[in-house]
């Protein structure tokens, strides 16, 4: 038990719980600057759920909606109606009164049309007989998707014990974030839900509160709403724990006729405060929640009486000026704590809130807290996202696009900043990240897959038998080409044919690395011939895209390339390139270097070393040294000179070992002919194909190519790491080819490596 409550404790413990009070206040004096009290004793935050007809809905509705669309949500309603009829819910009540509540909510909040209708319509799709399709044809896209994403949410089951549950239901939130009212709809399905708990199984009324408490009260305040985050909090305590929840009420009630007396004055004294300094200012007490009250006691460790005995005051100004103004003439009146002051106006909440907080000792040291805010701000801190629709003031769509992306950064702050470790484990960071989507599986099962992945990634997700017997796919219904990318919220469904097998196309288009070698390894022990057919056609794409014509390719270098490549034969070549082991681009660089050649120049040049002329000179195979490089020669027996970088391991060990036959060495002028010399770098790559085409363009540029490439592919990452063998002359080439390599946009970052595994010591940069 105390994981879940916990976790949703977190948030509230941190600032929110100064921004403990009652919307219900609020409700009663909405509208105009008065003067309108009131003091913070117990309130309940709970509405009680009573049956609301369509004429009260419709009423409802009329204050801010034009006639058509009040016709529209009629409609809506006669449709829910016929579709539900003769369904009961487990109160006894027909099963249509609940939409009626949920459309009521949305109402109450001023929600549009489309909304009002979904909210009517949101069990349609799941409890009765009517298809989506019927849906669109009578109410249209908008509704009908708004409808269909509920049902989404509503089908994806959930237990509490499984955080990889709680999980996918986040991710499952994020892909439908693609329009929140989704989420608002569900919001209101959940409030009206947990209303009328009470009528199930104490297991059942446990499980749901957890959730409400787990999944739905964090994202009502990550979109401030305020009103409905506390009152989902406080219907979850009391049907997680209906016993210390009566315990503490009782409690409340007893305390609060005891404490009347200190609070009026301070009311008054505050009332009378503000106009001596030309302010006018609506006043409003603010009351903590049973829920908060029990929080805060158990997180703290506090008493009942050390709770209840902080108050809590909020004063609405007209202008920004006015809030500081009041925070002066508060502070004068009464004695504030040190360190207890926040402007969150200068600097706002993640969720947008602004307001002054400040705490000051009242009197008989009775501690008290304000928060001080404008009308706008006060909107905001109560109603959140939901101000746009039940103001429309100030907020356009951007902002509340703001909002919501700040609310997706905002879970991925729960996920970093969360005390318990199990809750929220490392990966959600990375399922966080924007290259990745989330898709279901026909029975609302979600898939995460990096960005651009295709119906076959999807497949091979699965299962391998699925993939590769992947012949045709719909997606959210329709048929579609099974390279089609993938978007957020898509619905895949695979057909498969078992007597089918994955096609050497594939490997153009998938995304995921376990896909590419389920089908490579598939090819190559099923299908060589198509393997080859196809690498035959990536390196005539590849040719033509160097401007080389490949049937001119004389076959000397063709023999070459075998060799380099250690392939036995042009047919294993060409395999090599169609399972994608080889890639078509690079050799083509090799070729064409090749081809530019009179005489090929071999990897392993002699040079001649200043001092040791007569020497055979030997570059080392450890460290690659090149021109420009600071060198050490060492002396082996009968076997000439052997170079290494200066900062080669071998030089500082064997210098140790036996320092005379280690000398320090330079290269010669003349050496810095056309002479290439083999050097390994490291590419960090978003996209290995794409790098690995554009870098063997770049260093057929620069007279430069390619002669080996070793990729690791990390399909858990979002980078890849490409290791190349490139051929440079000196130093100075070799840092124009790594500007340039470094210039191409896919490259994260590109470095010489010492050795293929390890790179340079850091003080030596060249
Ligand atoms: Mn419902």
């Amino acid at each position: 038990m105390d994981t879940a409550t916990r976790k949703i404790s977190s948030p509230n413990q941190s600032s929110e719980r100064d921004e403990d009070y009652d919307v219900a206040y609020l409700d009663r004096a909405e509208n105009a600057l008065d003067d309108s009290v009131d003091l913070p004793l117990f309130f309940s935050v709970v509405k009680p759920a009573k049956i609301v007809t369509s004429a009260e809905l419709l009423d409802c509705c009329s204050i801010y909606l034009a006639k058509p669309d009040i016709e529209k949500v009629k409609d809506a309603f006669r449709c829910a109606d016929e579709a539900h009829l003769g369904q009961f819910r487990k109160s006894g009540e027909p099963y249509i009164t609940h939409p009626l509540a949920v459309a009521s909510i949305l109402a109450q909040w001023h929600m549009d049309a489309d909304t009002i209708c979904a909210g009517l319509l949101h069990d349609v799709l799941e409890d009765t007989g009517m298809s989506k399709f019927e849906m669109v044809q009578r109410f249209g896209v908008q509704i009908a998707d708004l409808v269909d994403g509920v049902s989404k949410l509503t089908k994806m089951s959930f237990s509490s014990n499984e955080i990889a549950q709680a999980e996918s239901f986040r991710k499952m939130l994020l892909a439908m974030s693609r329009d929140v009212r989704v989420i608002l709809v569900k919001l209101a399905d959940r409030l009206h839900n947990m209303r009328t708990l009470g009528v199930m199984r104490p297991e059942k009324r446990r499980r749901i509160a957890t959730e409400t408490l787990e999944i739905y009260v964090p994202i009502a305040h990550r979109l401030g709403l305020n009103g409905l985050f506390r009152e989902l909090q406080e219907l979850a305590f009391i049907n997680q724990y209906p016993r210390r929840y009566e315990i503490l009420r009782a409690n409340v009630l007893r305390t609060r006729d005891k404490r009347r007396a200190v609070l009026e004055r301070i009311l008054k004294e505050t009332r009378e405060a503000l106009p001596k300094s030309n302010i006018r200012a609506r006043i409003q007490g603010r009351d903590k929640t049973i829920y908060g009250i029990y929080n805060r006691m158990r997180d703290s460790h506090a008493s009942f009486s050390d709770v209840l005995d902080v108050y809590g005051f909020r004063i609405i100004v007209r202008t920004v000026e006015e809030c500081y103004l009041t925070l002066g003439a508060l502070h004068k009146l009464y004695k504030p704590v040190n360190r207890r002051f926040k402007d969150f106006i200068a600097i706002p909440k993640a969720n947008g809130y602004q307001s002054l907080h400040t705490t000051v000792i009242g009197p008989s040291g009775t501690p008290i807290e304000y928060q001080i805010r404008t009308e706008k701000m006060h909107r905001i801190a109560e109603k959140g996202i939901l101000a746009h629709w039940l103001y429309g003031d100030g907020m356009d769509t951007s902002e509340i696009q703001n909002l919501v992306s700040n609310w997706l950064q905002s879970l991925m702050e729960i996920q970093r900043t969360t005390s318990d470790p199990s809750e929220f484990i490392e990966n959600i960071k990375i399922d966080l990240f924007p290259d990745r989507i989330y898709v279901f599986t026909p029975k609302s099962r979600i898939l995460s897959l990096p960005q651009g992945a295709t119906p076959i990634d999807f497949a091979y997700q699965i299962h391998t038998g699925i993939g590769n017997g992947a012949v045709a796919c719909r997606v959210n219904g329709e048929e579609a080409p099974l390279s089609k990318k993938l978007r957020n919220g898509d619905m895949v469904e695979i057909l498969t044919d078992p007597t089918s097998h994955p096609a050497p196309e594939w490997l153009r288009f998938v995304r995921t690395g376990k896909a590419r070698a389920k089908i490579r390894e598939f090819l190559r022990e099923r299908n060589p011939e198509e393997s080859v057919n196809l690498g035959r056609e990536a390196l005539k794409k590849a040719a033509l895209e160097a401007k080389l014509d490949i049937n001119t390719v004389p076959e000397p270098i063709w023999y070459k390339i075998l060799k380099e490549t250690n392939e036995p034969n042009r047919q294993a070549l060409l395999q090599d390139v169609g399972l994608g082991k080889l890639f078509a681009a690079v050799l083509i660089s090799r070729i064409t270097s090749l081809a530019q050649e009179k005489a090929p120049a071999t990897s392993r040049v002699p040079v001649t070393i200043h001092g040791t002329e007569g020497v055979a000179v030997q570059l080392a195979g450890c460290c690659h040294p090149i021109p420009g490089d600071a060198i050490w020669g060492f002396m082996r027996t009968g076997l000439g000179l052997s170079v290494h970088r200066a900062d080669c391991d071998h030089v500082s060990r064997g210098r140790k070992l036996d320092p005379s036959r280690w000398m320090p060495a330079q290269w010669k002028e003349e050496s810095q002919t056309e002479a290439l010399f083999a050097v390994p770098v490291l590419i960090v790559t978003t996209d290995e194909r794409a790098t690995l085409a554009r870098t063997a363009a770049e260093l057929a540029k620069l007279r430069s190519s390619i002669t080996g490439v070793g990729i690791t592919d990390q399909e858990s990452g979002k980078t890849h790491t490409v290791r190349l063998m490139i051929q440079v002359r000196d130093t100075t080439h070799l840092e124009r080819i790594l500007q340039e390599i470094k210039g191409i946009e896919t490259v994260v970052s590109v470095c010489r490596m010492l050795d293929s595994n390890r790179p340079i010591p850091a003080k030596a940069s060249n």
